[in-house]
């Protein structure tokens, strides 16, 4: 099944190019649905990691794409502008907190924290604060996989032993404890609010995932959590920063998370589900505020500048995929795909090899007790017809917002099947 050519000369994500894990080979995908190039079909429970909401081979999708082909796939953002970047503009400028009236197109994720970083040192460069140019984060965060991105992941399960000396040193907090349907306890903040106590003269930024903590743990923590932050941010004078990259865009039941807990951000980065999986882009928001000390700044402009920025097609299937979204009850939708979730993956708790179940929104969590062999999970999800992508002892899905009851159904109980029988081969 694995390309032979692709297997010696491709690399894949966080793969060895001389031990390569199996690839499936793809010939197309509609809906929920993935078509292998040997004729089976596998039911999509990852949304190709948070991005295709509304499904593959969507038509109004293509649609977007191929109308705007008619004008042009591209032109550059020095000088000039076009309607697709500055619709989506006004559409993302009401859908986002308020207070964040600025936006900035970059390339991918990674980049949109990296535009939000570099605004955060120039920001207080500009305020004749040079010396606050660090950051602070939690542990288990995951940020992205460039440079400055890296520093600010979990220094653990990130890439902090291998890249050694060469990331920057960060202030690293212990991720929130306190779950998202837990009762808030305040002890939860104590060392965010020591650390910044002690350094906050030398640094920029919190920047923290809302919510949910993505791909460095999976883990969903109380939306105080952020309240108290934000208060902390405030008083020793540090921006805030939310990576909403991952939970954008309806997933976790609000449109953004930080609704959950009702704090703006100074700045925040948003990605993948932006243009519905079709193709890479991101943007940073932030406030008027930001702006405008970074603008009266000694360099008089921010300093970034992409040649893909505002990419028009990506714009406007962006625009597509988010009037999409806002056109249909995606409240109902996210709850009935929760309940789905919760009442499949629930029963699972009581294998003594089972740690945690969470859900919430269209985000649902297996934590074993023990890391997975990924090679043969994945053959054997793949065996039972459904694509299921497990990490370390994670394995989740978060299906595209167009999974049918019945395809959820099926995937759900496949996936319940296998992670209940592994039981067996831990024991
Ligand atoms: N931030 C978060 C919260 C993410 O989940 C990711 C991607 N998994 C990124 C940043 C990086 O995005 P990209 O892979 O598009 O660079």
């Amino acid at each position: 099944m694995t390309d032979t050519f692709d297997l010696e000369h491709i690399w894949h994500p966080y793969t060895s190019m001389t031990h390569p894990l199996p690839t499936f080979k793809v010939k197309k995908a509609y809906g929920a649905m993935i078509e292998l190039e040997d004729g089976r079909q596998l039911i999509d429970g990852m949304s190709s990691w948070w991005c295709a909401i509304h499904g593959y081979n969507n038509t109004a999708l293509n649609q977007a794409v191929t109308d705007q082909l008619q004008n042009m796939s591209h032109i550059m953002f020095g000088g000039f502008t076009h309607d697709p970047a500055i619709d989506l503009a006004k559409l993302l400028l009401k859908i986002c907190p308020p207070k964040l009236d600025k936006i900035f197109y970059a390339d991918s994720g990674s980049v949109a924290v990296e535009v939000a970083l570099k605004m955060a040192v120039q920001y207080w460069s500009a305020r004749g604060r040079t010396e606050k140019s660090n950051f602070v984060t939690t542990r288990s965060g995951y940020h992205g996989d460039t440079w400055n991105a890296m520093s600010v992941c979990d220094p653990v399960t990130g890439m902090h032993q291998i890249f050694g000396k060469s990331l920057p040193n960060r202030f690293f907090v212990p991720a929130p404890s306190v779950g998202f349907y837990d009762e808030w306890d305040q002890a939860d903040i104590a060392e965010l609010e020591r650390l910044l106590a002690a350094q906050h003269a030398s640094i920029a930024a919190l920047i923290i995932e809302p919510i949910v903590q993505g791909a460095g743990g999976m883990r969903f923590y109380h939306p105080e959590y952020l309240r108290q932050a934000k208060k902390l941010c405030e008083h020793y004078q540090v921006l805030i920063i939310f990576d909403e990259i991952a939970t954008g865009f309806g997933r976790t039941g609000k449109l953004f998370a930080w609704e959950h807990a009702q704090v703006e951000p100074d700045i925040m980065c948003i990605g993948k589900a932006l243009t519905g999986g079709y193709m890479t882009l991101s943007a940073t928001l932030t406030t008027k505020h930001v702006a405008e000390v970074i603008s009266q700044g000694e360099a008089g402009v921010f300093m970034h500048g992409p040649t893909f920025m505002a990419n028009p097609l990506a714009c406007a299937v962006a625009l597509k995929s988010t009037e999409l979204l806002l056109a249909q009850d995606w409240q109902t939708n996210i709850q009935r795909i929760a309940q789905q979730l919760n009442l499949h993956l629930a029963p699972l708790i009581q294998h003594d090899h089972v740690q945690d179940v969470r859900v919430l929104g269209a985000i649902g969590v297996v934590e074993l007790s023990f890391n997975v062999d990924m090679k043969t999970l994945q053959q054997q999800f793949v065996d039972r017809g459904i694509w299921i992508r497990p990490f370390g002892k994670l394995v989740y899905v978060m299906p595209p917002y167009v999974i049918t009851e019945a395809q959820l159904e099926t995937l759900l109980i496949q996936l319940v099947d296998v992670v209940g029988s592994l039981q067996e081969v831990a024991a």
